[in-house]
């Protein structure tokens, strides 16, 4: 799914009047549009209050309607009346009032885009408190401490959050004040420790902002939501979309909700949790909790944190409600969800809900298991949707080489499965200068929090000394499928060094991880490919149910052992078989040599006779690897000079120390073959026509090779492909060639072999006139790597280095045209060749090779073109076959006259 492309709903009347809405509104909206008004986290605390009627502490959201207006044109004329309005009834509803010097509305607000976004503005919590309604909170709740605590933390993250002061400002007070009472934790301070806190909190503000802290809640609010939408245009925040592709109009939505207190006492505390196992997969409610903690302690790892399981013991009650909340909030969203909550004095309080994320190995887990979930009942369609390319390439991750011996300098929890290598920095900017180096890193954090997303980005792996499995550092790195080992307790990190004991890294150190272990190895450990999981197979069948009869995937293979391991991956036989390398082995290429040389028709069908009995041994091979599965042998392709020796260097040396009789006839050859452009020269079919021989020599060793196979009980499905055609008679020349060392080899032969005869479709004068090519052609190949490069004119081994980079960052182009086919000209090329060609010759089979034939986009693309089926490298296969599957199920194809496309929705 493209992120740009999610509908912006049009806004309705009221959406366009309206910019605050309560948690229980009623809504009407799809939850697309209400997550695009009220951002994903508004839009699930409207959902668990009104239609769930889970316990959600009370408040309103600002809409993402508001956060545009307020970025074009300013704070917009009715929002401060209608926050006012909405304030009031929320006063009324709580029976509190913001800075009431009796009983104060405390309220947290909360930013949450439709898109859930790190490098957006953090959560303000306790906002309301001021010097007068903290004694009021003293009174109310009898616990000064509770209440200074409170005071002080807002102090705190208002200064960092809204007004940007830097946190070490305020930790430095906080340490002190910690080891003058000798305490371990923030929650241990006493009520005059806190006090005397808030006050020197309120004179860093003083001092970095030239004005007191505010002591008016509605000033503080006002401040607040600004600070949020003013974050949607933040450095992180804009880095963070661009590398999703999320659109920069949408905004953000603030949320505004009645506090409630997990640090009240030892009968509350507050949890982030998992309703299954989000690395596993096992479906098993997962998280960690702290007693007597508030907001985000949990989740920023900085403090001891108990087991979701302990609940059991500490709060019965709560463990039995949350276990329900769990269940209800599955069947209704279908999924695993992670959710935040507060236990305030022994209730539980929902703070958030959305569907979690996952390791590879969880979500196939998962996706399976829910297809039998009484609760769920995915349909196989929607299992198959939910898993991504990403997950696959997780579980398909590397591990270390399981031969070499590793010493586990320190362990940790494996907080994203893969095992990585790099070279070790300490922060985000060293760490993206290095890989803008060229080298391959490892991040080493303390902790890490949104100001470190740019390193995790660039980091093959992530290491952090603090944190748990639902830390900053775990949820980021799995999201991104990065190995990361957190919570490694025993590791120091300092600027430019960590130590370990007594071992110190130093910045640019090698190290290795292991994520699914939890291991920190020195040095760079080999690594190795994993073992996938049982239910990558389970959905891969269902994804191969879906696309058949629909898109088929090939593999592009040269070699015996390649076919194998292609089809070993689900394969449905090769749409790519290159013959060059057959005659570029150290045997061969002196024959190749021979025969570009020769100067007698002797001599060259020696040559020639020599490359055939080569070429069989090949072809036998590779048929029966691919037994009765189609093979397509594409004939030889590459410019004829790259067979001979480098032009310069024959110059160089007949200059220097002379030239003996071969190499004088060599450089005679290069000088020959030698060509400005050789990519436009002679190639593919053009060798044939100015080689002779050459081509019907490859087709007698193919077509041998598969009667021997025919004759040893084989099955053989041959498709011969004649690359680089611009036009029909060339075709048809080519063809003509073909059947005539079809039928010399039929006349040694008693059985009569089928095979068909097609070529690739790579110019754009091809794909223009297919109408006219497929009447000679029993198929097309659309070899999208030279399509493209001659549809954009980009020398592809060329401009990656230097073209490329400007051209994505000026936004010249939206992806490398050689990663993620061009839909809108290459892919228009595609459909109109497909088109063309079935509207002469109906039963015209389509292919693609080429590097797009991985890539889950291009692979969408394609098949709305119309190809029947994809051929890439056999590493994707898995990768494909989903990617194809996905693309059948999204639909929109258009294969000309003949559409056969499916309409599968379910
Ligand atoms: P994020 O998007 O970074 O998760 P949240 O808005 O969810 O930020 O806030 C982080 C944490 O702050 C929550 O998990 C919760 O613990 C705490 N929090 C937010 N709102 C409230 C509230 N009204 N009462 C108590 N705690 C809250
Ligand atoms: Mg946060
Ligand atoms: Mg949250």
């Amino acid at each position: 799914m493209s992120l740009t492309n999610s509908p912006v709903p049009s806004a309705s009347n009221e959406a366009a009047r309206r910019f605050v809405y309560d948690f229980d509104h009623p809504h009407d909206a799809a939850p697309m549009s209400l997550k695009f008004l009220l951002g994903g986290k508004g839009a699930n605390l409207a959902e668990m209050t009104s239609v769930l009627g889970l316990p959600v502490p009370p408040g309103f959201t600002i809409s993402t309607t508001a956060c545009r207006a307020y970025l074009r044109h300013g704070w917009p004329l009715s929002l401060g009346h209608e926050i006012n309005q909405a304030v009031s009834r929320l006063e009324s509803r709580m029976g509190r009032h913001f800075g009431d010097d009796s009983d104060p509305l405390l309220v947290s607000v909360r930013s949450g885009a439709q898109f859930s976004m790190p490098g957006m503005m953090d959560t303000v919590l306790n906002l309301g408190l001021n010097d007068a309604s903290v004694e009021a909170l003293v009174a109310r709740s009898g616990d000064a401490r509770f209440a200074y605590d409170s005071y002080a933390r807002f102090i705190a993250m208002y200064g960092r959050i809204v007004l940007g002061i830097d946190h070490a400002h305020f930790n430095e007070h906080l340490r002190r004040a910690m080891a003058d009472e000798g305490v371990a934790t923030e929650g241990a301070l006493s009520a005059e420790a806190n006090l005397a806190l808030a006050a020197q909190y309120r004179s860093v503000v003083q001092t970095h902002c030239g004005r007191a802290f505010p002591q008016d809640p509605r000033q503080q609010l006002h401040e607040a939501i600004e600070a949020i939408f003013t974050s949607w245009n933040g450095a992180r925040a804009h880095a963070f979309r661009d590398r999703e592709g999320i659109d920069h109009e949408l905004g953000t939505a603030a949320n505004v909700q009645a506090m409630v207190f997990g640090n009240r006492d030892e009968t509350s505390g507050t949890g982030v949790a998992f309703t299954r196992n989000p690395s596993t997969g096992e479906a098993l409610a997962f998280g960690d909790f702290m007693v007597n903690a508030q907001g985000e302690d949990v989740v920023a790892g900085t403090s001891i944190t108990r087991p979701l399981v302990d609940l059991d013991d500490l709060f019965p009650i709560v463990a039995k409600e949350l276990s329900d909340v769990f269940a209800r909030l599955e069947s209704h969203y279908r999924d695993m969800c992670d959710i935040e909550f507060t236990v305030e004095q022994n209730r539980l309080w929902m703070l958030q809900t959305r569907p979690g994320m996952r390791t590879g190995a969880a979500a196939l887990r998962m996706a399976v298991d829910m297809v039998d979930d009484p609760a769920i009942l995915l349909t196989r369609a929607e299992a198959v949707s939910r898993i991504t390319g990403d997950h696959l390439d997780q579980v398909l991750h590397p591990t270390f080489d399981p031969s070499t011996e590793v010493e586990v300098v320190a362990r940790g929890l494996a907080a994203s499965p893969g095992a990585a290598v790099g070279r070790a920095y300490f922060d985000a900017p060293s760490a993206v200068a290095a890989t803008q180096r060229g080298e391959s890193i490892v991040l080493i954090r303390a902790e890490t929090s949104p100001d470190d997303v740019a390193g995790m980005l660039v980091a093959e792996g992530v290491i952090t000394a603090r944190g748990g499995l639902v830390s900053h550092a775990a949820v980021v790195a799995r999201g991104w499928g990065k190995p990361a080992v957190v919570g490694v307790s025993e590791l120091v990190v300092d600027a430019r060094s960590a130590r370990l004991g007594d071992i110190t890294i130093t910045e640019g150190d090698w190290v290795s991880l292991d994520g699914s272990a939890g291991h920190v190895v020195l040095g760079r450990v080999e690594l190795a490919s994993s073992t996938a999981p049982a239910e990558l197979e389970v959905i891969l069948s269902w994804a191969d149910e879906i696309r058949a009869g629909h898109l088929g995937v090939r593999a592009n293979a040269d070699t015996a052992s390649d076919a194998l391991a292609a089809r070993q991956r689900g394969a449905e036989g090769i749409g790519l078989c290159r013959t060059e390398h057959m005659f570029l082995g150290p045997d061969r290429l002196p024959v190749v040599r021979a025969m570009i040389l020769a100067n007698t028709d002797e001599e060259y069908h020696d040559a020639l006779a020599r490359l055939l009995e080569v070429q069989r041994a090949d072809f036998v091979a590779i048929l029966e690897a691919m037994d009765a599965l189609p093979v397509t042998v594409r004939l030889l392709d590459p410019p004829l000079h790259e067979f001979l020796p480098d032009l310069d260097a024959l110059v160089v040396k007949e200059a220097t120390l002379g030239l003996d009789d071969d190499e004088t006839r060599l450089l005679a050859a290069a000088r020959y073959w030698h060509e400005q452009n050789p990519m436009l020269g002679v190639r593919g079919v053009r060798l044939g026509v100015l080689k002779p021989g050459l081509y019907a020599m490859q087709v007698r060793a193919l077509l041998e090779a598969a009667q021997l196979r025919l004759a040893a009980g084989g099955d053989p499905r041959v498709e011969i492909m004649i690359p680089l055609t611009i036009s029909a008679p060339e075709l048809a020349l080519a063809r003509s060639w073909v059947i005539e060392a079809s039928e010399y080899v039929a006349r040694h032969y008693p059985v009569p072999l089928h095979f068909s005869v097609g070529t690739m479709i790579e110019t754009p004068r091809a794909a223009l006139l297919a109408h006219q090519i497929a009447a000679h052609a029993d198929f097309f190949s659309f070899g999208t790597n030279d399509l493209t490069q001659m549809t954009f004119g980009f020398s592809r081994d060329d401009v990656e280095g230097k073209l490329m980079a400007p051209y994505l960052e000026q936004g010249l182009l939206e992806h490398n045209p050689f990663d993620v086919l061009d839909a809108e000209g290459v892919g228009e090329l595609v459909s109109l060749g497909v088109r063309r060609g079935r509207s002469t010759n109906p039963h015209l089979k389509i292919g693609i090779c080429g590097e797009h034939g991985g890539d889950p986009t291009s692979i969408a693309t394609l098949y709305r073109c119309g190809v029947d089926y994809v051929s890439c490298s056999p590493y994707r296969i898995p990768v494909a076959r989903l990617a194809a599957a996905q693309a059948v199920l999204a639909g929109g194809r258009n294969a000309g006259p003949e559409d056969s496309s499916p309409s599968h929705q379910e």
